[in-house]
């Protein structure tokens, strides 16, 4: 637990959550409009997705598509999801009773949470980990241990864990391990070899693992994105959770799912009529057309936002900045040392007003502050004009 769980209770605040405040990406956001600044904070695309998706929303809306759709999502929809798992990564769910449609990821991750966390049981999670991880396990009554990645000592990398940090991080109350890959905000892509030591681990000790893979057609060069389902004796105990918001860059959308053997959904879906019970009944049929369309859209995408990555990853480095090429996601992570600071926090606040330009401050993401307060966060998911323009205004930081 960080020191942030040491904050006094407050009337309006749910009591599992008096750690947390405001979102960073709520903050940072409104900073970006309160200066004008450019907002390489919070991941979001500036533009649209594929018009097939936008024109078969609009056909939604028109064709009265507008009531409450079924629980589990539209039969078409969980359809599509099935097909997608099969076609790129060789899953099988059965849409009628192994696949839910949820209100983004977000409720896919909070409803898993909720019906498998039980008050006190311990949850492992990889710092630096997305923000909604920890108040999920908080709401769920449950306890967070984290597992620390770690960028190279030196030089260009991905982050990596240590394999025995995890093992030792399992107690007798562990209930899951909830993965990101790839992983915002390293955006690492966990290999192979660090998937099998994952699965090793919830096998021996009979953990589930909640996998959160939203940016599963995010990756460049060689990386491979695996779901770990995949692996022998994973798909028994893993739910695996992703959404259409990173893929057909429709973030306001909130279109998730999760995948998983009957029983499990049957629990989520259980919570899930408590929290949203449904949503987005134009955007289901929308996104089903999304999934279904040729690999020419998922190639495009991954090979746009590469040249996105390296546009931004030399602009950074350029200006004097040490950042780590990420193989997969939106976002880059730079050590601002090299910029002569080493609070994230005060650089990111400051930022605004030295360089007109926003950033995420990545010891949000850690319990460890040591490990990320030297690190921030900057999206790439922009129009390659407004990469450039916020690289112009970053070099005034160069002196
Ligand atoms: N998981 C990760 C790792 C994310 O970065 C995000 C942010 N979009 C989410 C989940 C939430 O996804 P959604 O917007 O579909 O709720
Ligand atoms: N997932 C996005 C990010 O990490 C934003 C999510 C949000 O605003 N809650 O920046």
């Amino acid at each position: 637990m960080s020191e942030r769980a040491a904050a006094p209770h407050r009337a309006w605040q749910h009591p599992g959550l008096v750690e947390f405040g405001e979102t960073i990406f709520a903050e940072m956001s409104a900073l970006a409009i309160a200066t004008n600044a450019l907002n390489l904070g919070q991941g979001f695309p500036d533009t649209d997705g594929p018009i097939e998706i936008l024109d078969a929303a609009q056909r939604a809306l028109r064709g009265g598509l507008n009531q409450y759709p079924p629980l589990p999502g539209t039969a078409d929809l969980r359809t599509a999801i099935a097909e997608h798992q099969q076609r790129f990564w060789g899953l099988e769910f059965d849409p009628v009773d192994e696949i839910v449609a949820t209100a983004g990821a977000t409720e896919a991750l909070a409803a898993s949470l909720l019906a498998f966390v039980r008050p006190g049981d311990e949850v492992i999670m990889f710092e630096p980990y997305y923000d909604s991880y920890a108040a999920g396990v908080a709401l769920a009554g449950g306890v967070r241990r984290v597992v620390t990645l770690r960028p190279p000592e030196s030089g260009d990398g991905p982050f990596t864990f240590d394999v025995d940090e995890l093992r030792q991080a399992v107690s007798l109350k562990t209930r899951l391990i909830l993965l990101n890959t790839p992983h915002n905000p390293s955006g690492k892509v966990f290999t192979r070899t660090e998937l099998m030591q994952i699965a090793e681990v919830a096998c021996e000790r009979d953990l589930m693992v909640v996998s959160d893979e939203v940016y599963e057609h995010l990756r460049f060069d060689d990386a491979s994105h695996i779901p770990i389902a995949t692996l022998p004796g994973m798909a028994s105990r893993t739910i695996t959770i992703s959404s259409a918001g990173k893929t057909f860059s429709c973030t306001g959308w909130k279109i998730g799912w999760a995948c998983g053997q009957g029983d499990h959904i049957k629990a989520i879906r259980s919570v899930k009529q408590f929290l949203t019970f449904v949503n987005g009944s134009i955007f289901q049929p929308a996104v089903a057309v999304g999934l279904r369309l040729g690999d020419d859209y998922f190639d495009a995408l991954a090979s746009d936002l590469q040249g996105k990555r390296d546009r931004l990853l030399a602009g950074l480095r350029q200006v004097g900045f040490d950042a780590y090429t990420p193989q997969g996601t939106y976002f880059v992570t730079a050590d601002i040392r090299s910029m002569g600071s080493d609070d994230g926090r005060a650089f990111c606040l400051a930022l605004p007003e030295r360089a007109g330009v926003v950033a995420i401050p990545s010891v949000v993401f850690y319990d460890t502050e040591a490990e990320g307060r030297h690190l921030v966060r900057f999206a790439f998911c922009k129009r390659d004009e407004l990469l450039d323009q916020a690289v112009d205004r970053l070099a005034v930081l160069a002196g």
